[in-house]
């Protein structure tokens, strides 16, 4: 059984086709996948050597070995043109090693699937993707405990995104949930109180001032309408 996060991940996976996931840890998505039936072959990548024995012992203990191959590498050296692999997981990192990981391989893709779940830097991301001949297709959001988790779905193909799609998400955005409403209500919250710290101590002349006033209005706007 998945949390709640990594359920939603895989969920998101096209059915039927072979799929890598990268950065695995213990191989729990790809194991689940194959064991659903919903990924008939996976590859998991691993950059470090305690992870990947995570990966190897879930995955002999699950007998899901036939189907699933356990390799150490830095990132998508983990996979090669001959291994067509048609949908790329990378979950639970920051957005901006997710970012790098993409970037430092590129003539392996475009890959026909994309599911990224970055835990920060969502809107640099999402602009790596656009600037690269991704779209972005769909988005979710999903609540686990205190966190809140955004998954990106991309896609090859062109799109054109604004300021507040790259923050806040094309899809997101738009459907504007109840888990979204409440990451960026939390999120004003936090920025409210960096404002109050700042003008108590006659700090408003730092640029981090104007930095979060501008982060409360764009989310009065997007979210609030205020
Ligand atoms: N993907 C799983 C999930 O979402 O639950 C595990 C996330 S875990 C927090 C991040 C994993 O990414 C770690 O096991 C780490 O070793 C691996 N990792 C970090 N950088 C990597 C890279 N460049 N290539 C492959 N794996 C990497």
């Amino acid at each position: 059984k998945l949390t709640p996060r990594l359920e939603a991940v895989a969920n998101l996976v096209d059915d039927q086709v072979k799929m890598a996931d990268i950065g695995s840890d213990h191989a729990y998505l790809a194991t689940y996948l194959v064991e659903q039936k919903k990924s008939p072959e996976a590859i998991v990548g691993e950059v470090a050597k305690g992870p990947l024995n995570n990966a190897k012992h879930t995955v002999q203990a699950q007998g899901v070995s036939a189907h699933i191959e356990c390799r150490l590498a830095d990132g998508l050296a983990a996979l090669t043109p001959e291994d067509k692999v048609q949908s790329v997981v990378i979950a639970g990192m920051g957005g901006l090693l997710i970012k790098k990981i993409l970037d430092a391989k590129k003539d392996l893709g475009p890959f026909p699937q994309l599911v990224l779940q970055p835990n920060t830097d969502q809107d640099a991301l999402r602009a790596w993707l656009i600037d690269n001949g991704y779209a972005i297709k769909h988005e979710e959001m999903v609540a686990e405990g205190r966190h809140r988790y955004e998954i990106i779905v991309a896609r090859p193909g062109a799109q054109t995104l604004s300021r507040a799609d790259l923050t806040f998400g094309p899809v997101l955005r738009k459907e504007q949930g109840d888990i979204f409403k409440a990451k960026w209500q939390h999120e004003r919250a936090r920025y409210a109180q960096v404002v109050d710290r700042l003008e108590q101590s006659g700090q408003t002349n730092l640029p981090k001032y104007q930095e979060v006033k501008d982060w409360i209005k764009a989310i009065d706007e997007e979210v609030f309408h205020g």
